[in-house]
């Protein structure tokens, strides 16, 4: 057995988790729609940031997604798998109201015409 190599495949590991797990700084979080793509990583450490994706613009539920962010990021925690049973029932319902906040504000059609198709 060589130790030495044992130890830098270990750092190396540990590197890669480390480079996987989100940052702790205010920045750690965003959101991502169609057309928007934010920098995946931190601009202030380097850290990977939480990446959550909306299937719409937010339009004007863009506050209140946002100011959601830290409790998606706490469901979220590390492994980008939702665990809602870390959240409180606040926190859940908070988040329950911001994402159907986005939904009605992306729902919403504000004409039955289709935009003109120029073919
Ligand atoms: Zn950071």
């Amino acid at each position: 057995m060589n130790g030495a190599r044992n130890l830098n495949s270990r750092i190396n590991r540990l590197e890669q988790t480390l480079g996987t797990l989100p940052c702790n700084c205010p920045d750690s979080a965003d959101l991502a729609w169609p057309g928007h793509q934010p920098n995946p990583h931190c601009a202030s450490c380097g850290g990977k940031r939480l990446i959550y994706p909306l299937a719409n613009h937010p339009r004007s539920a863009e506050p209140p997604i946002r100011q959601a962010l830290p409790i998606i990021e706490k469901a979220f925690g590390t492994d980008q798998r939702a665990d809602l049973s870390t959240l409180t029932n606040q926190e859940l319902r908070q988040l329950k109201t911001a994402l159907q906040t986005v939904e009605q504000a992306t729902t919403y059609k504000r004409t039955p015409i289709a935009d003109g198709d120029s073919r």
